[in-house]
């Protein structure tokens, strides 16, 4: 999958995407990442690329042009059509299943907004949709960006050593994932659970399934809410119930 950024800051993705799993998955060909300088785009002799707002009022606005033939350029050197994505803390809350979507396209073309944002006329012309990471704000895209890169290049195939490893993420299936150990077998006269040393792959299954369900209903109990359930996930729920019973208010 290839992912074109274009960005005011290119030199911020050099360390994360230079790093680990991304790192491997670049030098596999898994992912194409490039970033494009707006600020190579804009034509007059101070390479401006923002502006005061019209109508007054504080901060500077990014100019449409530069970005726009920053996006005509990244497009004409493609062979595939991209999606265009802008980073927005107005966009649509970035989710698992949004990633998921996303990670079934050839490639995106993800814009950085900084300062008071873009010139809406970006926004009206070539932005397919409009991304959030969440209800703050950051100085500018170029995180968001990486957040959405990230989250997307894991699910991609051959980039987790492990295929099934995502799958079991939390999310992935709507439910916040079960803990994990690893040894020593005692830590601070704290024991792994039994299970877990007992090599049964069956109770071992189900004792992950119930934590996952007892985390879920007791950290994130809206997650629950439209999830349709095994008949295993529903008698492991009863039993998490009665077992939290006086513990917990339903
Ligand atoms: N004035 C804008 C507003 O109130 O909606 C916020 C602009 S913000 C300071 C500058 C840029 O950072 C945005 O254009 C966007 O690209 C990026 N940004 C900030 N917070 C973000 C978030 N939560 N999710 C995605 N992008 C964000």
């Amino acid at each position: 999958m290839f992912f074109d950024i274009l960005t005011l800051f290119p030199k911020m993705f050099a360390g994360p995407f230079s790093e680990s799993i991304l790192k491997r998955a670049r030098e596999k060909d898994l992912i194409d990442i490039k970033t494009v300088n707006i600020r190579d785009f804009a034509e007059d002799k101070h390479h401006t690329t923002d502006e005061p707002p019209y109508g007054g009022g504080a901060g500077m606005v990014m100019k449409a042009e530069p970005i726009f033939k920053a996006w005509q350029d990244t497009q004409n050197k493609r062979e595939h059509k991209s999606k265009t994505i802008l980073m927005s803390p107005q966009g649509k809350e970035l989710s698992q299943d949004l990633v998921k979507d996303l990670s079934k396209e050839k490639g995106l073309t993800i814009i950085c907004g900084r300062y008071e944002g873009v010139d809406e006329r970006v926004r009206e012309t070539i932005v397919d949709q409009e991304i959030s990471i969440g209800d703050y704000v950051l100085t500018g895209g170029e995180l968001p960006a990486m957040v959405l890169v990230d989250s997307i290049s894991r699910l991609l195939t051959g980039v987790l050593g492990d295929e099934d490893s995502s799958k079991n993420d939390s999310f992935y299936n709507g439910l916040l994932e079960h803990p994990h150990y690893t040894r020593p077998r005692e830590f601070n006269g704290l024991k792994v659970p039994d299970v877990l040393l007992s090599g049964n792959h069956q109770l071992i299954e189900r004792w992950r399934k119930k934590e996952s369900l007892k985390r879920t209903f007791l950290r994130r109990k809206d997650l629950l809410e439209d999830k349709k359930f095994s008949d295993q996930e529903i008698e492991l729920l009863k039993e998490i119930k009665l077992e939290l019973k006086g513990e917990v208010n339903e």
